[in-house]
């Protein structure tokens, strides 16, 4: 399938329509994501936020092609990943760093042979790798030294230098700043910034302080869906959704030191996916709740301006 680029003069280089999906296991199939909808432009830094368990992780392996599709698509440049083909030709265009480094780094070759293995000829530019080393806080010490003498943090580290050497045009990033102390926070945004000029880079972070600092816009998901997205200035000053509002009022502050932070265990039967933890729930919560598109900020939210004022 093609999105005709005709009707669409507007193409986003990576676009997700109405995509379902989900994980086999020994009971059938478990469905993950429901009808999400996104799109990355080239250049572009979207940051995914939720809590643990919304399906953040989820969306970043559709994006590479692992999951099983019960409906909807993934486009890259107007065509479905999902046909042999395009995926083939997606795949070299994409880099995933996860967390779990170990599994990628070849544990009995040096980070210098891995780094080396990058370039084809064997030939990189040393004063960048020692750049990008000292924006991430590591010592170009370690280029002699396996994966198995590194720590899962350094070795994290390195795998995101890895990505930025290569500057794909797009890099996921799973939890990029666990470990970093702030000197190497601020040395990987500054990265992530330069490289955003040709690179599209989805990024998803616990810690949302440092989306906010970087991202252009910001997808907020619980429960396998997308409950808001926009701008990160309007998601941050108007959340159309009250569990974003708890999100962003949530973050450690003077201000709100002594706040009482609402237990964000939430699952769902039917309707709104806030209904059980939603202090401004109304009977009409219980319908299904549609995504409302206002121009460019939205929201899966029936209250919405009303409970602002409750
Ligand atoms: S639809 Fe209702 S329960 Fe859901 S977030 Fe809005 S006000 Fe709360």
């Amino acid at each position: 399938m093609e999105i005709n680029e005709s009707k669409n003069k507007f193409m986003p280089r990576l676009q997700i329509q109405s995509l379902s999906c989900g994980y086999k296991n020994e009971r059938g199939y478990t469905e993950i994501l429901k009808d999400i909808n996104f799109y990355i432009n080239k250049g572009e830094i979207v940051g995914l936020i939720g809590e643990i368990g919304s399906g953040k992780t989820t969306l970043l392996r559709a994006i590479t092609g692992e999951i099983l599709r019960s409906g909807g698509d993934i486009f890259y440049e107007g065509k479905s990943i999902f046909s042999k083909e395009n995926y083939l030709n997606f795949r070299k265009k994409r880099i995933y760093v996860r967390q779990d480094a170990m599994d990628i780094l070849k544990p009995r070759y040096s980070v210098e042979f891995q780094i080396k293995k990058l370039f084809k000829g064997g030939k990189y530019d040393r004063s960048n790798v020692e750049r990008i080393f000292n924006n991430l806080g590591l010592s170009m010490d370690i280029m002699n030294m396996l994966p198995v003498q590194l720590s899962d943090g350094t070795r994290h580290r390195v795998l995101i230098a890895m990505a930025l050497l290569i500057k794909p045009e797009i890099l996921l990033l799973d939890e990029p700043t666990t470990g970093l102390d702030t000197y190497a926070i601020r040395g990987l945004l500054e990265l992530l910034k330069e490289m955003a000029v040709s690179t599209s880079i989805i990024m998803i972070n616990s810690d949302i302080i440092p989306v906010f600092q970087i991202c252009d816009r910001i997808y907020v998901m619980k429960s396998g869906v997308i409950i808001e997205d926009g701008i990160w200035s309007d998601i941050l000053h108007k959340p159309h959704h009250p569990y974003v509002k708890e999100i962003i009022t949530s973050v450690p502050s003077i201000s709100n030191r002594n706040k009482e932070y609402v237990d964000i265990d939430n699952k769902i039967e039917g309707g709104c996916v806030f209904l059980k933890k939603c202090r401004h729930m109304k009977e009409i919560c219980k319908s299904d709740v549609p995504y409302i598109m206002d121009r460019d900020h939205g929201y899966r939210c029936l209250r919405y301006p009303e409970w602002y004022n409750d």
